[in-house]
Protein backbone atom coordinates (compact mmCIF):
# COMPACT_ATOMS: atom_id res chain seq x y z
CA UNK A 1 0.00 0.00 0.00
CA UNK A 2 2.99 2.73 1.36
CA UNK A 3 6.26 2.47 0.20
CA UNK A 4 8.78 4.31 0.66
CA UNK A 5 12.48 3.67 0.08
CA UNK A 6 15.52 6.00 0.63
CA UNK A 7 13.32 9.44 1.39
CA UNK A 8 15.79 12.27 2.56
CA UNK A 9 13.79 15.66 3.16
CA UNK A 10 14.55 18.81 4.54
CA UNK A 11 13.23 21.81 6.05
CA UNK A 12 14.06 25.71 5.49
CA UNK A 13 15.53 27.11 8.73
CA UNK A 14 15.88 30.48 8.30
CA UNK A 15 18.51 31.03 5.59
CA UNK A 16 20.07 27.67 5.50
CA UNK A 17 17.90 23.72 5.16
CA UNK A 18 18.42 21.06 7.42
CA UNK A 19 17.81 17.27 6.55
CA UNK A 20 15.56 15.74 8.79
CA UNK A 21 15.18 12.43 7.33
CA UNK A 22 18.58 11.19 6.11
CA UNK A 23 17.39 7.48 3.93
CA UNK A 24 14.03 6.48 5.28
CA UNK A 25 12.65 3.08 4.10
CA UNK A 26 9.43 2.17 5.44
CA UNK A 27 6.24 -0.57 4.02
CA UNK A 28 3.17 -1.23 4.71
CA UNK A 29 1.09 -3.61 3.49
CA UNK A 30 -3.23 -3.58 3.28
CA UNK A 31 -4.48 -3.99 6.92
CA UNK A 32 -1.33 -2.91 8.86
CA UNK A 33 -0.88 -1.08 11.80
CA UNK A 34 2.64 0.16 11.81
CA UNK A 35 4.03 2.62 15.11
CA UNK A 36 6.62 4.78 14.38
CA UNK A 37 8.63 6.26 17.65
CA UNK A 38 11.54 7.94 18.54
CA UNK A 39 12.86 10.85 20.46
CA UNK A 40 11.37 13.95 20.13
CA UNK A 41 12.65 15.87 17.32
CA UNK A 42 13.59 12.89 15.28
CA UNK A 43 11.39 14.08 12.52
CA UNK A 44 8.51 11.79 13.08
CA UNK A 45 5.88 14.43 12.05
CA UNK A 46 7.73 15.67 9.12
CA UNK A 47 7.27 12.11 7.91
CA UNK A 48 3.69 12.26 8.59
CA UNK A 49 3.57 15.80 7.23
CA UNK A 50 5.06 14.83 3.93
CA UNK A 51 3.19 11.31 3.45
CA UNK A 52 0.10 14.18 3.50
CA UNK A 53 1.90 16.17 1.26
CA UNK A 54 1.63 19.59 3.69
CA UNK A 55 4.12 22.43 2.27
CA UNK A 56 7.43 23.23 3.69
CA UNK A 57 9.31 20.09 3.34
CA UNK A 58 11.80 19.99 0.08
CA UNK A 59 12.08 16.03 -0.73
CA UNK A 60 15.31 15.59 -2.23
CA UNK A 61 16.24 12.17 -2.55
CA UNK A 62 13.85 8.89 -2.68
CA UNK A 63 10.30 7.65 -3.71
CA UNK A 64 6.68 7.08 -1.95
CA UNK A 65 4.76 5.01 -3.60
CA UNK A 66 1.02 4.84 -2.81
CA UNK A 67 -0.97 2.29 -4.20
CA UNK A 68 1.50 1.77 -7.04
CA UNK A 69 1.07 5.99 -7.53
CA UNK A 70 4.23 8.31 -6.74
CA UNK A 71 2.94 9.78 -4.11
CA UNK A 72 5.32 12.41 -3.96
CA UNK A 73 3.99 13.95 -7.62
CA UNK A 74 0.01 13.99 -6.01
CA UNK A 75 -1.11 17.40 -4.70
CA UNK A 76 -2.05 16.70 -0.74
CA UNK A 77 -6.64 16.94 -2.09
CA UNK A 78 -5.27 14.36 -4.38
CA UNK A 79 -3.93 12.61 -1.56
CA UNK A 80 -6.86 13.19 0.03
CA UNK A 81 -8.79 11.67 -2.16
CA UNK A 82 -6.31 8.63 -2.88
CA UNK A 83 -7.57 7.76 0.58
CA UNK A 84 -4.75 9.36 2.85
CA UNK A 85 -5.67 11.22 6.36
CA UNK A 86 -3.75 12.90 8.34
CA UNK A 87 -4.95 12.97 12.15
CA UNK A 88 -4.21 14.93 15.13
CA UNK A 89 -2.13 17.97 13.98
CA UNK A 90 -4.34 20.95 13.95
CA UNK A 91 -7.07 21.06 15.90
CA UNK A 92 -8.52 24.01 14.78
CA UNK A 93 -11.77 26.46 16.39
CA UNK A 94 -14.11 27.61 14.09
CA UNK A 95 -16.62 29.58 15.70
CA UNK A 96 -20.03 29.82 14.01
CA UNK A 97 -19.34 26.19 11.71
CA UNK A 98 -21.42 23.68 13.56
CA UNK A 99 -19.37 20.56 13.55
CA UNK A 100 -21.84 18.54 11.37
CA UNK A 101 -21.19 21.77 8.80
CA UNK A 102 -17.42 21.05 8.14
CA UNK A 103 -17.51 17.11 8.11
CA UNK A 104 -20.17 17.51 5.45
CA UNK A 105 -17.87 19.90 3.53
CA UNK A 106 -14.78 17.26 4.31
CA UNK A 107 -16.69 14.46 3.24
CA UNK A 108 -17.75 16.37 -0.17
CA UNK A 109 -14.55 17.85 -1.13
CA UNK A 110 -13.14 14.07 -0.42
CA UNK A 111 -16.18 12.85 -2.96
CA UNK A 112 -15.58 15.72 -5.83
CA UNK A 113 -11.81 14.97 -5.78
CA UNK A 114 -12.53 11.80 -6.77
CA UNK A 115 -14.92 12.71 -9.53
CA UNK A 116 -18.05 11.94 -7.48
CA UNK A 117 -21.48 13.80 -6.78
CA UNK A 118 -21.61 15.60 -3.40
CA UNK A 119 -23.99 13.80 -0.85
CA UNK A 120 -27.32 15.00 -0.64
CA UNK A 121 -28.22 16.36 2.73
CA UNK A 122 -30.48 13.38 3.88
CA UNK A 123 -27.24 10.75 2.40
CA UNK A 124 -24.82 12.96 4.49
CA UNK A 125 -27.24 12.79 7.67
CA UNK A 126 -27.09 8.91 7.10
CA UNK A 127 -23.23 8.49 6.61
CA UNK A 128 -22.92 11.11 9.59
CA UNK A 129 -25.28 8.54 11.90
CA UNK A 130 -23.82 5.07 11.06
CA UNK A 131 -19.92 7.21 11.81
CA UNK A 132 -21.74 8.34 15.04
CA UNK A 133 -23.35 5.20 16.43
CA UNK A 134 -20.69 3.53 15.40
CA UNK A 135 -18.09 5.59 17.62
CA UNK A 136 -20.86 6.55 20.72
CA UNK A 137 -20.96 10.21 19.51
CA UNK A 138 -23.93 12.62 20.66
CA UNK A 139 -25.80 14.09 18.09
CA UNK A 140 -25.49 17.10 20.56
CA UNK A 141 -21.83 17.32 19.45
CA UNK A 142 -22.07 17.84 16.53
CA UNK A 143 -24.38 20.95 16.27
CA UNK A 144 -22.12 22.90 18.38
CA UNK A 145 -19.09 25.01 16.55
CA UNK A 146 -16.04 22.79 15.60
CA UNK A 147 -13.51 22.73 18.34
CA UNK A 148 -15.11 25.63 20.45
CA UNK A 149 -15.28 24.54 24.14
CA UNK A 150 -14.56 21.25 23.53
CA UNK A 151 -12.25 19.36 25.89
CA UNK A 152 -9.22 17.17 24.72
CA UNK A 153 -11.27 14.54 24.60
CA UNK A 154 -14.27 15.88 22.35
CA UNK A 155 -11.46 17.61 20.01
CA UNK A 156 -9.85 13.31 19.63
CA UNK A 157 -13.69 12.09 19.17
CA UNK A 158 -14.33 14.67 16.65
CA UNK A 159 -11.16 13.71 14.64
CA UNK A 160 -11.78 9.90 14.93
CA UNK A 161 -15.53 10.73 13.60
CA UNK A 162 -14.00 12.58 10.55
CA UNK A 163 -11.46 9.33 10.12
CA UNK A 164 -14.95 7.07 10.07
CA UNK A 165 -16.45 9.63 7.69
CA UNK A 166 -14.04 9.68 5.23
CA UNK A 167 -12.81 6.32 5.38
CA UNK A 168 -9.25 6.70 4.65
CA UNK A 169 -6.94 3.61 3.10
CA UNK A 170 -3.93 4.78 5.22
CA UNK A 171 -4.15 6.68 8.48
CA UNK A 172 -1.32 8.65 9.39
CA UNK A 173 -1.82 9.67 13.48
CA UNK A 174 0.39 11.99 14.86
CA UNK A 175 -0.20 11.92 18.69
CA UNK A 176 1.95 15.09 19.12
CA UNK A 177 4.34 15.44 21.62
CA UNK A 178 1.97 16.16 24.30
CA UNK A 179 0.54 13.41 24.49
CA UNK A 180 -2.83 12.44 25.39
CA UNK A 181 -5.47 11.92 28.72
CA UNK A 182 -6.17 8.74 29.44
CA UNK A 183 -9.78 9.86 28.40
CA UNK A 184 -8.63 11.42 24.88
CA UNK A 185 -6.44 7.91 24.87
CA UNK A 186 -9.52 5.69 25.04
CA UNK A 187 -10.92 7.45 22.96
CA UNK A 188 -8.92 7.35 20.06
CA UNK A 189 -7.63 3.65 20.29
CA UNK A 190 -11.26 2.35 21.04
CA UNK A 191 -12.14 4.61 17.70
CA UNK A 192 -8.78 3.26 15.70
CA UNK A 193 -9.54 -0.06 16.86
CA UNK A 194 -13.22 0.15 15.39
CA UNK A 195 -11.67 1.06 12.07
CA UNK A 196 -9.17 -1.69 11.25
CA UNK A 197 -10.01 -3.95 8.68
CA UNK A 198 -8.21 -5.63 6.32
CA UNK A 199 -8.24 -2.86 3.67
CA UNK A 200 -7.25 -0.11 5.78
CA UNK A 201 -3.63 0.54 7.27
CA UNK A 202 -2.91 2.89 10.23
CA UNK A 203 0.67 4.54 10.83
CA UNK A 204 0.23 5.49 14.31
CA UNK A 205 3.11 8.19 15.01
CA UNK A 206 4.33 8.86 18.71
CA UNK A 207 6.75 9.58 21.55
CA UNK A 208 4.96 7.45 24.49
CA UNK A 209 4.94 3.83 24.60
CA UNK A 210 1.37 3.80 26.48
CA UNK A 211 -1.15 4.41 23.59
CA UNK A 212 0.38 1.22 22.39
CA UNK A 213 -0.94 -0.96 25.07
CA UNK A 214 -4.89 0.04 23.73
CA UNK A 215 -3.57 0.29 19.78
CA UNK A 216 -1.87 -2.95 19.38
CA UNK A 217 0.19 -2.60 16.37
CA UNK A 218 1.62 -5.12 13.82
CA UNK A 219 5.25 -3.62 13.56
CA UNK A 220 6.65 -0.83 15.20
CA UNK A 221 9.37 0.95 14.11
CA UNK A 222 12.32 3.32 15.97
CA UNK A 223 12.78 6.76 13.82
CA UNK A 224 16.25 8.11 14.99
CA UNK A 225 19.14 10.04 13.23
CA UNK A 226 16.50 10.55 10.19
CA UNK A 227 16.05 6.83 9.30
CA UNK A 228 14.43 3.87 10.97
CA UNK A 229 16.78 2.23 13.16
CA UNK A 230 15.27 -0.56 14.51
CA UNK A 231 12.45 -2.99 13.50
CA UNK A 232 10.32 -5.08 15.58
CA UNK A 233 7.02 -6.31 17.13
CA UNK A 234 4.50 -4.72 19.95
CA UNK A 235 7.60 -5.78 22.45
CA UNK A 236 9.59 -3.44 20.70
CA UNK A 237 7.56 -0.73 22.25
CA UNK A 238 7.77 -2.31 26.12
CA UNK A 239 11.42 -2.22 25.58
CA UNK A 240 12.11 1.13 24.79
CA UNK A 241 9.89 1.73 27.41
CA UNK A 242 12.18 0.45 29.35
CA UNK A 243 15.58 1.65 27.97
CA UNK A 244 14.81 4.50 26.11
CA UNK A 245 15.69 6.12 23.32
CA UNK A 246 19.93 6.63 24.32
CA UNK A 247 21.48 4.52 22.79
CA UNK A 248 19.57 4.72 19.70
CA UNK A 249 20.45 8.47 19.66
CA UNK A 250 24.72 7.51 20.27
CA UNK A 251 24.19 4.62 17.44
CA UNK A 252 22.57 7.40 15.29
P1 LIG B 1 9.23 14.93 16.01
O1 LIG B 1 7.82 14.93 15.52
O2 LIG B 1 9.89 13.60 15.91
O3 LIG B 1 9.36 15.47 17.39
P2 LIG B 1 9.62 16.91 13.97
O4 LIG B 1 9.38 16.21 12.68
O5 LIG B 1 8.54 17.77 14.48
O6 LIG B 1 10.09 15.87 15.07
O7 LIG B 1 10.92 17.80 13.81
C1 LIG B 1 12.16 17.29 13.40
C2 LIG B 1 13.18 18.39 13.37
O8 LIG B 1 12.89 19.26 12.30
C3 LIG B 1 13.20 19.22 14.63
O9 LIG B 1 14.53 19.53 14.93
C4 LIG B 1 12.42 20.45 14.24
O10 LIG B 1 12.87 21.57 14.95
C5 LIG B 1 12.72 20.56 12.77
N1 LIG B 1 11.61 21.14 12.02
C6 LIG B 1 10.44 20.54 11.73
N2 LIG B 1 9.65 21.34 11.00
C7 LIG B 1 10.34 22.47 10.81
C8 LIG B 1 10.08 23.70 10.13
N3 LIG B 1 8.93 23.89 9.50
N4 LIG B 1 11.04 24.65 10.15
C9 LIG B 1 12.20 24.44 10.79
N5 LIG B 1 12.52 23.34 11.45
C10 LIG B 1 11.60 22.35 11.46
MG1 LIG C 1 8.49 17.34 18.20
MG1 LIG D 1 6.04 15.39 16.37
Amino acid sequence: MLSIENLHASVEDGESTREILKGLDLEIWPGEVHAIMGPNGAGKSTLGHIIAGKDGYDVTEGTISFNDENLLEMAPEERAAAGIFLAFQYPVEVPGVATMTFLKAALNAQREARGEKALSTPEFMKAVKTAADKLGVKQEMLRRPINVGFSGGEKKRNEIMQMALLQPKLAVLDETDSGLDIDALRIVSEGVNSLRSPERSFLVITHYQRLLDYIVPDHVHVLAGGRIVRSGGPELAKELEERGYAEFLEAA
